[in-house]
């Protein structure tokens, strides 16, 4: 009889493993559910990104031959579930097994681990580096870097090699990035794309199901298909790339996009595939269309970072979103979801999250981050804000981000030192402070940043923990160096702070 093939939401890719393993006859099922839509609550724009895109791979599929069972969410027999639909499409064609491509969900591998039908998973081989490769690369090592594991990812890829050697001379050319950047009205603008007529019945069903959920669904300009994704990279790599390493830091309130390529929500769902974008970037560089900071530097994101973290959440298992290695327990404070602030950094980050389901890297690691992060915020609230309001978030590359990198919840798996800065790194990096109610240059008193109290709060809550660590030990030095009047103004200060972000008030 047919077999079942699972196509997940974010596994929208031609050759993914479970379509290559199929037979003629077998049944591709694809299910649009209200448990993957509100298990957290997810921003309108990402809901409608992934319905969307779903219906228009159906299409494609069947286009090309395929038989797909599809789930509409408002089908009146939809069980609303992944394993239901797959139990009751199995009864529907009379099949008796499924075949799924590992999910990037432990709840969702774990749900279909109890399916009362065999399901067979198969390794996600869109990644570029396997979950068996990582765990052999993590084997035995003390500290799991980055660094280290990208240099294994160029010399498999052979991306920007020069036979053994890394071209330019050296692995990592970043001493030539992360500058400030100017409003710049010619700066080019990512494409957007015009919702067509599937894309609008997906919205109108969006408007209906979700509107509780936290950030505005119009304008919705994502892409939808691989063509349009197509246009964002090419787009990116022609227009955007130059300046990439030049700005990949840098922080705007008029600009929310910068020069970042806006590529992770069709690169996580599958439909571009890390490697073409890789070899489109080098092809820039290799035609001296961009120097070599640029394209290193994005091909780092990609086949470092990206497979890093990625490598990491396989190897940490189900419990690693529940970390809390500096017993952190502060509630999500109300200015992440929309509440009024006067901090301009924070009122920036988060309204641009709203609007458009996006921030770069650097908003989400230095403002919303940091800030939950020296407030001292339950990392799994913040894991499952970040989860929600970001069109690219699967828990995959989310929770690495978040309860790793950005929180530290994970004492030190993803990064050797915390994230943590004063107001000073963010009033280096953009032009928020000029625009803000506090002073990032005071220190103590009513009109002082609030990183500037937080962060020194931060590190006297862990000291026993951070002292020793030789890439801070320097701050406490500092610290120690201060006056004692100033100092305990800073730490009353940051008290009464804390004291009205749990009050309520507006910060
Ligand atoms: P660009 O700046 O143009 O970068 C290029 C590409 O590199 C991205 O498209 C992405 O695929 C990859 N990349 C860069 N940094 C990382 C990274 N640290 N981890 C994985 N891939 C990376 N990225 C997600 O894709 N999904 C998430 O849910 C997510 N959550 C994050 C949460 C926190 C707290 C932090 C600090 C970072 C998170 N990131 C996440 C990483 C990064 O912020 C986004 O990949 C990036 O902002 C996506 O926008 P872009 O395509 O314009 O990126
Ligand atoms: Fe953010 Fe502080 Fe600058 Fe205000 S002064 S924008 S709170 S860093």
């Amino acid at each position: 009889g047919p077999r079942l093939i699972l196509v997940l939401g974010d596994q929208l890719t031609p050759d993914l493993a479970a379509l290559r393993a199929a037979r003629p006859g077998d049944v591709v099922v694809m299910a649009e559910v209200m448990a993957e839509g509100t298990y957290v609550p997810h921003h309108p724009q990402k809901i409608a990104l992934i319905l969307s895109a779903m219906r228009h791979f159906a299409d494609d599929l069947r286009a090309g031959g395929w038989r797909v069972a599809y789930s509409r969410l408002d089908d009146a027999e939809n069980s609303q579930s992944i394993v239901g639909e797959l139990i009751r499409r199995a009864a529907e064609v009379g099949a008796r097994e499924v075949i799924a491509t590992a999910p990037g969900d432990w709840r969702l591998r774990a749900a279909l681990g109890e399916c009362p039908l065999p399901v067979t998973l198969l390794p996600d081989d869109r990644f570029l580096c396997s979950e068996a490769e990582f765990a052999a690369w993590a084997e035995g090592r003390k500290q799991l870097r980055m660094e280290f594991f990208y240099r294994e990812m160029r010399r498999k890829t052979g991306l920007m090699m020069e036979r053994d050697k890394p071209a330019g001379g050296q692995w990592n050319f970043d001493h030539d990035n992360r500058k400030p950047a100017k409003p710049d009205l010619f700066r080019p603008r990512p494409p957007r794309f015009a919702p067509d007529a599937v894309t609008e019945e997906v919205l109108a069903l969006v408007e209906a199901r979700f509107a509780a959920h936290f950030g505005a669904l119009r304008p919705f300009g994502w892409g939808v298909t691989r063509g349009d994704a197509l246009v964002a990279l090419e787009h990116f790599a022609r227009h955007a790339l130059p300046t990439f390493g030049d700005e990949q830091d840098a922080m705007l309130a008029g600009d929310p996009t910068l020069s970042h390529a806006l590529i992770s929500p069709y690169l996580n769902l599958g439909l571009l595939s890390p490697m073409e974008i890789c070899q489109r970037i080098e092809a820039e560089w290799q035609a001296g269309r961009v120097p070599i900071n640029a394209a290193e530097g994005f091909i780092r994101q990609i086949i470092g970072w990206r497979e890093f973290v990625r490598g990491i959440w396989a190897l940490e298992g189900p419990d690693y979103m529940g970390r809390n290695a500096l017993g952190h327990a502060r509630a999500l404070p109300a200015v992440y979801w929309g509440g009024k602030t006067r901090m301009a950094c924070m009122g920036h980050a988060v309204g641009q999250t709203r609007d458009m389901a996006y921030a770069h890297h650097i908003q989400r690691l230095m403002v919303t981050g940091n800030f939950a992060l020296l407030a001292g915020v339950d990392p799994a609230h913040v894991h499952e804000w970040y989860l929600s309001v970001y069109v690219d978030a699967f828990e995959w590359v989310e929770a690495p981000n978040t309860i790793g990198m950005s929180q530290f919840a994970d004492g030190g798996v993803v990064g050797s030192k915390p994230y943590v800065s004063s107001g000073a790194y963010i009033d280096r990096m953009s032009d928020y402070c000029g625009g803000c109610h506090y002073r990032v240059k005071e220190k103590v008193g009513d009109r002082a940043c609030p990183f500037n109290l937080l962060y020194w709060d931060f590190l006297l809550r862990h000291r026993e923990r951070f002292a020793a660590n030789p890439r801070m030990a320097q701050m406490y030095r500092t610290w120690d160096r201060m006056d004692e009047g100033h100092r305990s103004r800073v730490l009353a200060g940051a008290e009464a702070f804390l004291s009205r972000l749990d009050a309520g008030e507006a910060v």
